[in-house]
């Protein structure tokens, strides 16, 4: 039996992020690298997932438990301990990295014009790079290095910014790191009205922002009927002199097929980001004990469900702390390669949000596998050298990211527009950051202190968000 995959329409282009930056033309991987894999999976057996209804029943899958292969990164993890160990062997796969990502190649077909192919690492390399002493000074530096020159060459200086849109605060899902868990009594729940949210939009407006990411929890309380029009109000706020928000970006629960196309159909949509939070099972198991959320199979088939609804832009991510992060790094380098091969196009964004405390979670206090910022430094390097066409997410940015928006800000508007807006951060106890970043916490759902939401939302997205930057 012919599988739905093979009758999926393949050769698309590729996206127009593959194709940007300093390096356009990036290419699509050949042909024979798609569709290796039967598709007979059916997903939600179990799970009652109501908040998007599938009414595309035809779809199967490829099982992820074939491209997630647990076992195949736990060896490379396990072999590549005495390599990292090896300088030789480790600048050898940093060359290799450089090498892979700046390739051009002429076109076949068409004499005289280039393609530039930007390719990754494998799962042996990458294991190797994240088994990389951190205390190695020279061995680190030689990976930033690499990191810094891929960024420039595919990327230049280019720092884009957007802001976390809070639209409601339910949740069904119990999330045992999240404030938002359902189990959460200690929690005031609301939702934006359109007036609500036309002022949110208007003052992100003012403050210079284009891009936004909307996001809600899963609950009947707050549907997916409610979302598509949250997203045809964010789209009809217009503030002089500043304009419009150019691209909706979004953080929802997994959506059907069928409600994929309906997202995309508003044509106002950009980047339909979902995180796993842990590609471990177990992990996933005990970190989501109940609702929706807790089928592992379900959601990480969402970018798979996203592009069969020709919904080609798509974020995914780990969230940091939950398992080992060189498990986590290998296994998105996976499922990045999974949607390359089967769609023609990997993933616009990767995240990497690290956990923080977050109210009413003990476990957010201590996460099980914290993260210090020297191999968080590390990590973010690795993934720019293993999927180095892949924008990158980062979520409370660092102070001179900071500092340089202000500047910029100041520069492009003027001080008499800057000033209203970052004075009050500059003057308060609030971080610089926060002069464009506060207003992405809603007012209304806000009602409790600043803080408190904003270590909530740490967990489920960022508080600030940048990408394409290391
Ligand atoms: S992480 Fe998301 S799904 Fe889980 S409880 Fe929080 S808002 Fe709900």
């Amino acid at each position: 039996m012919q599988s739905v995959l093979a009758q999926t329409p393949i050769g698309r282009t590729a996206p127009a992020w593959r194709r940007g930056g300093k390096a356009s033309g990036i290419a699509i991987p050949p042909a024979s690298r798609r569709l290796s894999t039967v598709a007979n999976f059916s997903p939600g057996g179990k799970v009652q997932h109501t908040w998007s209804i599938e009414r595309e029943t035809q779809h199967t899958y490829v099982d992820p438990a074939k491209w997630i292969d647990e076992a195949a990164i736990f060896r490379a993890l396990e072999v590549t301990k005495e390599w990292a160990k090896d300088p030789p062997r480790v600048r050898e796969i940093l060359e290799k990295a450089k090498e892979k990502a700046f390739v051009t190649e002429h076109d076949p077909v068409n004499v005289g014009s280039k393609s530039e192919f930007v390719q990754g690492l494998s799962l042996e390399e990458c294991a190797t790079l994240l088994n990389v002493d951190e205390n190695n000074v020279q061995l680190m530096n030689d990976i930033f290095d690499t990191a810094l020159a891929i960024k420039n060459r595919i990327y230049g200086n280019r720092v884009v910014l957007f802001a976390p849109l809070y639209i409601a605060n339910h949740c069904m899902n119990t999330c045992t790191y999240c404030a938002f868990r359902a189990g959460n009594t200690g929690m005031e729940r609301s939702v934006l009205t359109d007036d609500d949210l036309r002022e949110e939009v208007a003052a992100l407006q003012r403050q210079g922002h284009r891009r936004i990411l909307a996001l809600t929890g899963e609950s009947p309380k707050y549907s997916f009927e409610n979302f598509l029009h949250a997203v045809d109000v964010i789209g009809s706020v217009h503030t002089e002199p500043f304009g419009s928000i150019r691209r909706i970006n979004v953080e929802i629960p997994p959506l059907s097929v069928s409600d994929m196309r309906r997202l995309k159909e508003t044509d106002k949509v950009g980047t339909f980001v979902l995180f796993q939070e842990t590609y471990h099972r177990d992990t996933f198991k005990k970190m989501h004990p109940g609702g929706p959320k807790s089928d592992f199979d379900y959601r990480v088939l969402t970018q798979d469900r996203a592009m069969r609804a020709g919904l080609d832009d798509v974020g995914i991510g780990a969230l940091f702390g939950l398992f080992d992060y060189r498990y986590e790094v290998c296994a998105m380098l996976m499922h990045s390669e999974h949607l390359e091969r089967h769609y023609n196009a990997g993933p616009h964004t990767i995240s990497v949000p690290r956990m923080r405390p977050a109210d009413g979670s003990e476990l957010s206090i201590s996460p099980p596998y914290p993260v210090d910022d020297a191999a968080f430094k590390k990590l973010v390097a690795v993934i720019r050298i293993a999927v180095s066409g892949t924008g990158l997410v980062r979520g409370n940015v660092c102070l001179s990211v900071r500092l340089f928006v202000c500047l910029s800000f100041c520069l492009t508007r003027g001080l008499p527009a800057c000033l209203p807006a970052c004075l009050p951060a500059w003057l308060g106890d609030l971080s610089v950051c926060w002069f464009v970043g506060v207003h992405s916490y809603p007012a209304r759902v806000l009602r409790g202190s600043t803080s408190r939401w904003y270590q909530a939302s740490e967990n489920v997205a960022s508080s600030y968000n940048c990408y394409r930057c290391i």
